[in-house]
Order: C-alpha cells, then sequence, then structure tokens
C-alpha cells in the first residue's frame, strides 16, 4: 500500500480505479507510419462524425427547431467538401497523422472562411473548427487523448481551468494534484462537481499508478493506492457515516431557508455550465446566484457565436424551470486564460486586463454575450451581473451598452426578456464605494474570493501564502457589513457567491449583517440550510 497527505478541497470518500492526467496526451497522436491506414481512420471518422451530427440534427430540430439544427446541416456538408478532403489527404500523404491532418486541414479551412467578406460565410469559420474538433475528438477517443473507460480517480500535476472543462465529469469520482490551491478556480470546479478532491498532495505522479485500486480521503486529507484490507473497511465505514449525513441533510430538502427569528434567505448554487444545471438541482438549490459565464469559453480555440451562448443559457434557464439564475458575465484573464484572446502577457494578471475590463473595451466580445443574456430571458428569470467593478462610471457604461443592446434586438424583432443588473462585489473599490454603486444597480453579490485576495493583498492561487490567508481577517468581516448596509440604505438585496458563503461558522453572522442571498457550491446547500434554520439569528 502507497498513501499519502493533501490539503482537502471538498469532503468525501471516493474509491476507483486510478487514472493519471498527463497535458501531454492532450497532443494530437503522431502517424502510426502507414499512410494509408491513417487515411482509412481519417475517413471513418468522416462516416462517424456524420452519423453523431445526423443524430444531433434529429434532436435539435424535434426539440429546438429546424432552423437551429440547420447548423449541424452546414457541418454535415462540410465534412464532404472536396477542399478540405484533399487539403488533409495531401497532409497524411506527407506524414501527418489523421488527427493532425483533421485538426489542421480544419484550421487553414476555417481561416479562409474567415477571410471572406460575405458576413455569412465569415460566420460559418466556427462550424468549420466545430466539425473539424470532432474529427479529432472522434480519433482520440473524445476528450482529447485523456480517456477513462470507467469511473475513477484522477490524478494529476495540476489542471487548468481549460483542461479540467474538457474532462469527462461524469466519470471522475475525485480529483487528487500534486499542485493546486484551495481557492483556485479548479477547486471551485471540483466543489460544483461534489467530489472529494485533495489538493497539494505529496504523491508522486508516474504512469505505474495508472489502472490501480485508489481511495481519496477528502474529510482527513489522505489517499491510499493499492489500500490495505484495513483500509478499505475503515473507509467503507466513513462512506457509510456520510450517508447517514447525507440522509439527515436530506430531511432539509425542499423546505424553506428561514431562521428560527424568521429571517428567510434564498440559497443558490454556482455554477460554469449548463451540465452543471443538475447539480444544482441534486444539492437542491433555491437558484443560480453565480453562473461563470467564463467556463463556456475555456477549453476551445475561437469565440463561442451568440447562437452557442443563447442556447446554453437558454439550456440553464429552462432546466431551472422558474428559479432565479444569475449569469456572471465573461470575466476571463488571471488564472483563466484562453489563447485565441490574444492576450498579452503581463507580470501582474490579477490586477490585469480582465474581466469587465475585456467587455468595456471589446464591444465584438461584450455584444453577442449580452444579446445572448437578453434572448435567454425570454424563457424565465435572467439576472447579468458583471465582475471586477471598481467605479460608478463603469457601472454607467455598462447601462448604456445594455439599452443599446435592447434597442438592437428591438429594431431587428428578436425577442429578449427583462434583465435585472447586478455587480460583483469583488474589489475594496466597490466595497467601499457601496453606498453610490447601490443606486445604480439591483443588487449586489459579493465575491469574497477576489475580495479577499485584494484587500489582504494575497494571491488566492499562491499556496505557499495560505498560511498568512485569513479569511475571516476582520477587515473582510467589516467591508461585509459595509456592502450589506449600503444595499439595503438603497433598497436592493445583496448576497455573496465567494466560497466564505459556505463558511457555517459565519451562518449566524451574515444572517445578522442581513444577506438576502447566499450562493454556494451545489453539494453545500443542505447543510447551508439546516444551518438557517437552526440559526436563532
Ligand atoms: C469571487 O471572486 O469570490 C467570485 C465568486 O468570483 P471568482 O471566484 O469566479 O473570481
Ligand atoms: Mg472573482
Amino acid at each position: 500500500m502507497q498513501e499519502g497527505t493533501g490539503k482537502p478541497v471538498f469532503s468525501g470518500v471516493a474509491i476507483g480505479k486510478a487514472y493519471v492526467y498527463d497535458p501531454r496526451q492532450n497532443e494530437l497522436p503522431a502517424s502510426c507510419g502507414d499512410s494509408e491506414l491513417e487515411l482509412e481512420k481519417f475517413n471513418a471518422a468522416r462516416e462517424t462524425a456524420r452519423e453523431q451530427l445526423g443524430a444531433l440534427f434529429d434532436k435539435t430540430s424535434s426539440e429546438i427547431g429546424e432552423e437551429q439544427a440547420m447548423i449541424l446541416d452546414v457541418q454535415i456538408m462540410m465534412l464532404d467538401d472536396l477542399d478540405f478532403i484533399e487539403s488533409a489527404q495531401d497532409m497524411i500523404a506527407g506524414g501527418a497523422s489523421a488527427a493532425q491532418a483533421a485538426h489542421d486541414a480544419g484550421d487553414a479551412f476555417s481561416a479562409a472562411f474567415a477571410a471572406m467578406d460575405d458576413e455569412y460565410m465569415k460566420a460559418r469559420a466556427v462550424d468549420v473548427k466545430d466539425m473539424s474538433r470532432r474529427l479529432v475528438d472522434i480519433l482520440c477517443g473524445g476528450h482529447g487523448g485523456f480517456h477513462m473507460d470507467e469511473p475513477g480517480i484522477l490524478v494529476a500535476e495540476d489542471l487548468t481551468p481549460s483542461e479540467t472543462v474538457q474532462l469527462p465529469k461524469d466519470k471522475i469520482l475525485a480529483f487528487v494534484t500534486r499542485q493546486g490551491s484551495a481557492n483556485s478556480h479548479t477547486a471551485i470546479l471540483a466543489r460544483i462537481m461534489n467530489i472529494p478532491t485533495l489538493v497539494q498532495t505529496d504523491i508522486s505522479i508516474s504512469p505505474d499508478i495508472n489502472g490501480k485500486l485508489m481511495i481519496v480521503d477528502g474529510y482527513d486529507g489522505r489517499y491510499y493506492i493499492d489500500p490495505d484490507p484495513a483500509v478499505v473497511s475503515a473507509m467503507v465505514e466513513k462512506l457509510r457515516k456520510a450517508m447517514a449525513y447525507k440522509a439527515e441533510l436530506d430531511k432539509y430538502r425542499g423546505k424553506p431557508s428561514v431562521s428560527k427569528s424568521g429571517k428567510k434567505v434564498l440559497l443558490c448554487a454556482n455554477i460554469g455550465s449548463a451540465q452543471d444545471v443538475r447539480y444544482a438541482l441534486e444539492g437542491d438549490a433555491e437558484g443560480v446566484g453565480l453562473m461563470r459565464s467564463e467556463f463556456l469559453y475555456l477549453g476551445r480555440d475561437s469565440f463561442p457565436t451568440e447562437e452557442e451562448l443563447y442556447q446554453a443559457y437558454k439550456s440553464v434557464v429552462e432546466q431551472l424551470a422558474g428559479r432565479p439564475l444569475v449569469i456572471r458575465t465573461l470575466d476571463i484573464g488571471a488564472d483563466k486564460q484562453a489563447d485565441y484572446f490574444g492576450l498579452e502577457h503581463e507580470e501582474n494578471p490579477a490586477l490585469g486586463y480582465r474581466g469587465i475590463r475585456i467587455c468595456l473595451t471589446r464591444e465584438d466580445i461584450f455584444r453577442p454575450q449580452m444579446r445572448a443574456i437578453y434572448r435567454a430571458a425570454v424563457h424565465g428569470p435572467v439576472s447579468a451581473m458583471f465582475p471586477m467593478i471598481i467605479s460608478v462610471d463603469e457601472v454607467r457604461q455598462i447601462k448604456e451598452f445594455c439599452r443599446k443592446i435592447q434597442s438592437e434586438l428591438y429594431a431587428e424583432n428578436i425577442p429578449f426578456g427583462e434583465v435585472e443588473l447586478g455587480i460583483m462585489i469583488e474589489t475594496p473599490a466597490a466595497a467601499i464605494i457601496s453606498r453610490d454603486l447601490a443606486k445604480e444597480v439591483s443588487f449586489f453579490s459579493v465575491g469574497t474570493n477576489d475580495l479577499t485576495q485584494y484587500t489582504l493583498a494575497i494571491d488566492r492561487q499562491n499556496a505557499r501564502l495560505e498560511a498568512f490567508h485569513d479569511a475571516h481577517h476582520p477587515a473582510i468581516l467589516s467591508l461585509l457589513r459595509t456592502i450589506a448596509e449600503n444595499a439595503h440604505a438603497e433598497g436592493i438585496w445583496a448576497g455573496i457567491c465567494g466560497e466564505l458563503g459556505a463558511d457555517l461558522s459565519l451562518t449566524d453572522a451574515f444572517l445578522e449583517m442581513g444577506y438576502d442571498e447566499l450562493s454556494v457550491s451545489p453539494g453545500k446547500i443542505l447543510a447551508l440550510r439546516k444551518k438557517v434554520c437552526e440559526s436563532e439569528a
């Protein structure tokens, strides 16, 4: 048996086969050396892609409509485009693998479309990329080169947000990484997925671990490889206790979140994608208080179109069936990077060109996002929330832009709904001027992860600083009190969507400060509701 320790990010016990994630697996495979065989693989992948797209076409046209499905029809036609096929064939004849050829020919073909004058043809560049990405995925067995044949435990050096979004989430029982901090976005994602996770472990990663039985104890921050029978029975006992606790929490399912003194608080979930709504519903969320929309931009190599964004938001709204949804606009930059944004290297990215600063200076990025949000609001209650705000002027610019978007949609005869506008309070500047900001918006949601990072001047990504990190620092608690007071003084609601919202040792304090909403990882909602219901505050 091999064992070790790490920092637990999410509790629970997982038992399963270990899968070592190596980012080099995402590199495209080299040719097997036989061009004929690579060509056969390429043609077989086209055939599989045609079947997949055909099935998707049928599903989309019956569930969403023929018009949306036509996008897929275009991709089916592109699979048979002679220029595309010949270009890939030439590459394979020149020694490229089928996957490399599908990727490179797709890139060249997509660039050619992007350079066309006709707006319709230009827009097809994305479809070409999507089609070639599908081929590459098929040729690599799905999810780039990383594959899990059964549910198991993912062991990695570290995971970037864009790597995490590409993983086969439904198969991952736990994460174990050598690096990573408890406040990183990967940790946040693990919390959304509700699975035991250890970061900063002492595990030595080698391919020999692959396939071995592994246990992750997210309560005590321990992992075991090839565990002894005594460890297995101890862990099974822990699992049994965890199930009993879960049954206890289940009694709070569907109950209102009201304290003993009658204070009602809305308990919502934080999510990153339309697929995550199921975790929110399983967790009994009363809504989604933070949809981190930047996850829709990660793990891909071109901007999502307005239509893609609209479909994703619409799917979330529909799944939530009347529960409120707060979409946080793109917060890319700092630790969340996507190459196609072409962001320059910065010395201090957390203090750099990120979040609303990108949106306010790149209308081409902001416009499709806001149009998609307004369009999705036709299907249910949607609010938009803006990250990294530091001034009243920024908020006024945003409101002006939103008015413009509404006029455009109106002029184009495109249906759109009402969208409440709120802001994240996650910079000390915003907290300090929150009374003025509250006059401009309909709600506040406090991003305690960044508010703590900026107030304490402690990089949330830097594991070496965790000893200095004090989540309960009096400066943070004092800012939190000020923010709630200022929101209420101007008649708007205030919530918390950073990790601190789930800290049960602060629930009484948050109720006493008057917070109206807490948005937390889906798996923490029932425990939080229990705490609220038992609170005297
Ligand atoms: C926060 O900063 O607390 C927050 C919720 O936003 P993110 O973690 O996505 O930066
Ligand atoms: Mg933040």
